[in-house]
């Protein structure tokens, strides 16, 4: 059997499958859990590697979960990714009526995708062609909600990040996994150029309280000095380049407890999001300044808590090629398109700083992504057409003595796992500004 005579057998078998793969995929459709908590997710990814004969290394990174099998021949590992987490959208048709964790970026797709990919691919009769090794790994936390909850778990000592690959990535899971690829649940094929990363900000505002109506002149008002902060970071946005991709958005945890007091304490939420670390840290910086300026002028405190969240995606253009020859085998009719900038942020940015990657966008979904609105469209796309990127990827990697692979796991990557680690841990700081 040659390559393509190798594909074509495996696309029939997986196409004779049709009705199962769509299945499991509505099954972890209604199975949505948030990050850290995807238990259920977790035992389900874990049941169908095990019924394949496989051996699975369970909690990694608490909810995380690996499973290998190798051709017995040398050559790179591939990683194969699947996403276990949903997000908060509670009018989803598909949201959990407790959680309201739903299924609205499509995860559940991904991981259906990543779980045929394994059932295939560790048959003898497309093992037996290859060379190398696969690593199905079943990943938690990408959308990091709850926030709070994760940030508990940091605290706790359980956690270093709120994004479930980074924590993996320092357990050690990716130390033997050369090459790692992924799909993104969406309306079209494409492969993004790259994606912003971001530095979480929690900006503490501290004044005085007094009387809000008898002796508003004894304190110091903490929404005064954080409204006052918001607009120098909106005077600061013309200063942002637009090949950085920057954006700036947040929300009000706490903004004062009563009405006629002036509030002593405030907290502003942020995310401040760029296309390279050093834009990324620019910005940050820029933020902290007009937040450390607010409390001088109106004499009070602040206190800024920085914690690195994601690092940009990197692309890999020869692994995005060959993916795009495998989509154009699968769904020869229906457009791809190469290089599409995605302001929004991903953990696989952090794998792709550290290894070779693909996260590349498969149609089959309708609607906006994180909304009520976001459903499988086409069913066959969205399920079955995804199982077979991966594996005509998986086979162009490791056909011919891995010839392919070995050429990608060998691209130079702007990070190893050490640099990568003190960069995140570097990223992050508190800052305390005091006028007293
Ligand atoms: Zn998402
Ligand atoms: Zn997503």
């Amino acid at each position: 059997m040659n390559k393509n005579e190798l594909k074509s057998f495996v696309c029939s078998a997986i196409d004779s499958k049709q009705e199962e793969i769509c299945r499991t995929g509505e099954e972890l459709l209604r199975m949505p859990e948030l990050a850290y908590k995807e238990n259920k997710t977790s035992a389900f990814v874990s049941a169908h590697l095990e019924k394949l004969g496989l051996q699975v290394r369970k909690n990694l990174a608490i909810t995380g979960v690996r499973a290998d099998i190798s051709t017995g021949r040398p050559g790179p590992r591939v990683g194969i990714l699947g996403e276990l987490d949903g997000l908060i959208v509670p009018n989803h048709l598909f949201a959990d009526p407790v959680t309201h964790a739903a299924h609205a970026c499509g995860h559940h797709a991904a991981l259906n995708a990543m779980l045929h990919a394994a059932s295939f691919l560790t048959q003898e009769s497309v093992l037996s062609h290859l060379s190398g090794s696969f690593a199905f790994v079943g990943t938690p936390s990408e959308e990091c909600q709850d926030q709070p909850y994760i940030a508990s778990l940091i605290k706790k000592g359980q956690l270093q990040f709120f994004g479930g690959k980074s924590q993996m990535i320092a357990e050690g899971v990716f130390d033997d996994i050369d090459i790692a690829m992924m799909l993104h649940a969406g309306a079209e094929n494409f492969t993004p150029s790259g994606f912003n990363g971001f530095v979480m900000k929690r900006l503490i505002f501290k004044g005085r309280s007094a009387h809000a109506g008898a002796a508003p002149e004894k304190g110091i008002n903490a929404i005064s000095m954080m409204r006052c902060a918001m607009t120098m970071i909106d005077a600061q946005r013309d200063t942002f380049r637009d090949e950085d991709h920057v954006r700036i958005h947040g929300y009000i945890p706490e903004g004062g407890e009563a009405v006629n007091v002036v509030p002593d304490n405030t907290v502003f939420t942020l995310q401040v999001r760029a296309g390279s670390p050093e834009a990324i840290l620019d910005a940050s910086e820029k933020v902290d300044r007009c937040v450390h300026a607010a409390a001088l002028a109106f004499g009070g405190e602040t206190q800024i808590e920085n914690i690195f969240g994601f690092m940009p995606l990197v692309p890999y253009d020869a692994f995005d090629e060959l993916h795009r020859e495998n989509v154009k085998i699968v769904s020869p009719d229906t457009p791809f398109t190469k290089g599409i900038y995605r302001p929004s942020s991903t953990d696989m940015g952090d794998v792709s700083m550290i290894r070779p990657s693909l996260h590349a966008y498969f149609r089959g979904f309708a609607g906006s992504a994180h909304t009520d609105t976001f459903l499988a469209s086409d069913k066959k796309a969205a399920y079955v057409d995804s199982v077979k990127y991966l594996v005509l990827n998986a086979i162009d990697l490791l056909w011919d003595d891995a010839a392919t692979g070995k050429r990608i796991a060998a691209l130079p990557t702007p990070m190893n796992k050490e640099e990568y680690i003190k960069a995140m841990k570097g990223f992050s700081s508190v800052k305390k500004f005091s006028c007293q």
